[in-house]
């Protein structure tokens, strides 16, 4: 049994990841990070439109601040948020952006002076500050009262990744790549690290931590049509699962997007939309506004996904040989504006679509993109359910998404929450009471376990085909777990998902090879995968309500009277075919912004018996401390500060508020 012994093993080389190592490695921890890929190959590099950040650099963001972001994304989350997180979040943005320009990150600039743009389809000219020549410009984007997104033309996922990687480099961080963790090592109360395939050779390696982070991304691939890459498959997710022990948050908040490329399901940036892009009908009609007279194009992409479906409904799709779709229209922005701040959509729309989007529409449709739902951590990133193991991005509940992320929050979650977790991890492994011996018979029998697994799967004669089981259940999870869902598509879909789940404990191979093996990864892949696809139709079947992405037919109404709560689901025993469902109450009396209207989207929610009584409680507050500073009322509503790590409670610095002014 070959082992190898670190401090902090970081599950995970993208963003959140690489940031989370970067942090634990400069206060003196051996760190190593394993990925299935070069780091630089993680999904991380696909974000396009950019990464949200209160600086309010731009006219445009002009008014900006921590507490607009907060509100922006506890309204995006449906109220389905831990506020302290989400404030916790959009107090480190702004430093976050600002490290990864100090780390040589070629954010897109302002230039001083009149520029025209579109808003609303129209033609408006505005005039950037001189002040704030050569600060990193920010864009529109969904669900936000400013324009808050900073970017990198439209590869600002690239340009983050390739900055991180190079400074994890820098600082001596050691990455293990073609390295996939299969099972975490614990004793059911504490974690050791993880049992891990060489992806060449296929031998088995325990890694051994003080701290194991998880940070894997998403689990697009639970569906047939995402925008997530090919290695998007959760595995993160499911190994915590595994252990029986880690619980998984909100696994049935799972985002759509709206422009899915169709047929591929490749993303086209809300960016488009954000710099005035419009969505048009088998007529040509821009159709947003009849439903969302407010943000039109720019509500949350869950009401805009929701939003897109019903009008195709409606018999005002495109027909097409692929299905029925609409239309993207990028052709007010220009040539110019599209070859400079769209590149790779442009990029995308010839190389896929064999389309020029500066002249013709582009095809779009909803597709999945991102999942809120991952192993529940506390505010420190660690698991509440398993010590030693934290997680971080879009692999984790922290929960600053709640039930819908806003379009720039989730890149901006994975280097905030790697900064603070990492800084977490630190403070953990400095402990002495956290340096344990580790329990070599227990780490053995984990070894022992997993190999028996793939030599049991290598020698089965078993007759099911793992390629056509991960088809089938993505066919289930788009037809019943998808944008729409109702109460008897959901059964029917986890019975299916159950059936698939006891065939795949069947599955014959036809290539033995114990290395590079496609057949065997998929085969011990699509068994945990069921596991997670049953997570999430489970939990939503179980969830009688509406609530951000997740969307019941039968039960329309965001019921914060009965699920003003987060889902907890847990993998107890290995032979069962369902997880078990747990929740969490989310306190409606230490909320700082208690549930309401988003500002878009339905009207229509039940109340909390809370709600009215905490805020005439924060009128009090507010009415006591009116010749406070915003600081100090934010502090009497809800208290966070304390809970970032030293050197991250700060404020942040803008034009318009000078720190030393
Ligand atoms: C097309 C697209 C565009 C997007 N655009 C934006 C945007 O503009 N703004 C925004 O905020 N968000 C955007 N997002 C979302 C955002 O990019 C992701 O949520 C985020 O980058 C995820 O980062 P991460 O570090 O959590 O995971 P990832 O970058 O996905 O990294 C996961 C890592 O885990 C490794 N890994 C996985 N499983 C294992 C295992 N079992 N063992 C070892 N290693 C493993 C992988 O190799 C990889 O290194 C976009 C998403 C997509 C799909």
């Amino acid at each position: 049994m070959k082992v190898i012994f670190t401090d902090v093993l970081v599950i995970g080389g993208g963003l959140a990841g690489l940031r989370m190592g970067i942090g634990a490695k400069r206060r003196g921890h051996e760190v190593i990070v394993l990925s299935l890929v070069p780091p630089k190959r993680s999904h991380s590099a696909a974000a396009q439109g950019g990464m949200q950040a209160s600086l309010a650099n731009v006219i445009k963001g002009q008014g900006d601040s921590e507490d607009v972001h907060f509100e922006d994304t506890v309204r995006g989350s449906d109220w389905g948020a831990d506020q302290e997180v989400a404030r916790m979040f959009v107090n480190t943005a702004p430093k976050a952006a600002r490290e990864l320009a100090a780390w040589g990150l070629p954010w897109s600039r302002v230039t001083p002076g009149d520029r025209q743009v579109i808003i609303n389809s129209q033609k408006v000219t505005i005039t950037e500050r001189e002040e704030a020549r050569g600060l990193i410009a920010q864009r529109d984007f969904g669900g936000t009262k400013k324009w808050r997104t900073c970017y990198v033309a439209d590869g600002t996922g690239h340009a983050m990744l390739y900055t991180a990687s190079d400074r994890a480099i820098c600082e001596g961080v050691e990455v293990h790549e073609r390295a996939e963790a299969i099972a975490l090592i614990h004793d059911g109360k504490r974690c050791y690290g993880a049992v891990v395939r060489d992806l060449i050779t296929g031998e088995l390696r325990a890694y051994l931590a003080k701290a194991t982070a998880i940070a894997t991304g998403g689990a697009g691939k639970l569906y047939r049509v995402t925008t997530n890459a090919v290695i998007c498959e959760g595995i993160g997710h499911a190994i915590a699962l595994e252990t029986g022990i880690a619980g998984l948050g909100n696994m049935e908040a799972v985002q759509f997007h709206p422009t899915g490329i169709v047929p591929l399901g490749i993303l086209v940036t809300e960016g488009c939309r954000g710099d005035g892009g419009l969505l048009r009908d088998v007529d040509g009609h821009r159709f947003m506004p009849d439903y969302e007279p407010e943000k039109k194009e720019l509500a949350s992409r869950d009401v805009v996904s929701r939003r897109m479906e019903e009008h195709i409904r409606k018999g005002k799709g495109v027909k097409s040989r692929f299905g029925e779709h609409l239309w993207l229209d990028i052709t007010l922005l220009g040539r110019h504006h599209i070859e400079h701040n769209l590149r790779e959509v442009k990029e995308i729309c010839e190389s896929f679509l064999g389309i020029d989007p500066a002249e013709k529409w582009i095809p779009v449709r909803p597709a999945q993109h991102y999942t809120m739902g991952g192993v529940r951590t506390n505010h420190t990133g660690e698991s509440p359910h398993l010590k030693g193991l934290f997680a971080a991005g879009e692999a984790a509940c922290w929960d600053m998404h709640g039930f819908n992320r806003l379009g720039g929050n989730s890149v901006a979650e994975t280097v905030v929450a790697g900064m603070i977790v990492g800084e977490f991890i630190a403070d953990f492994c400095d402990k002495p009471e956290n340096t344990v011996a580790m329990p070599m018979g227990l780490v053995e029998e984990f070894v022992e376990r997993e190999e028996a697994k793939l030599q049991a799967l290598l020698n089965s004669k078993g007759s099911e085909n793992a390629f056509k089981l991960n088809v089938e259940m993505q066919e289930i999870m788009i037809r019943s777990v998808g944008i729409f869902r109702n109460g008897d598509a959901l059964k029917e879909g986890v019975e299916h998902l159950q059936k698939l789940l006891e065939r795949s404990r069947n599955i014959g191979l036809t290539s033995k090879a114990p290395g590079v093996n496609p057949e065997l990864v998929a085969a011990y892949r699509t068994q945990k995968m069921l596991k997670l696809a049953l997570t999430v139709a489970y939990g939503a079947l179980q969830r009688t309500e509406s609530r951000g992405a997740h969307f019941r037919e039968d039960y329309p109404h965001r019921d914060d009277q009965q699920w003003l709560k987060r889902t907890l689901s847990f993998w107890r025993d290995e032979n069962a075919t369902l997880p078990e469902l747990q929740y969490e109450t989310l306190d409606v009396m230490k909320m700082e912004l208690p549930p309401g209207w988003r500002g878009y989207g339905a009207k229509d929610y039940i109340d909390h018996p809370d709600t009215a009584k905490r805020l005439g409680e924060i009128e009090e507050i507010k009415k006591r401390m009116e010749s406070k500073d915003r600081f100090a009322v934010q502090e009497a509503l809800m208290p966070f500060r304390d809970k970032l790590p030293g050197e991250l409670r700060g404020l942040n610095e803008r034009i318009d508020e000078p720190l030393n002014g």
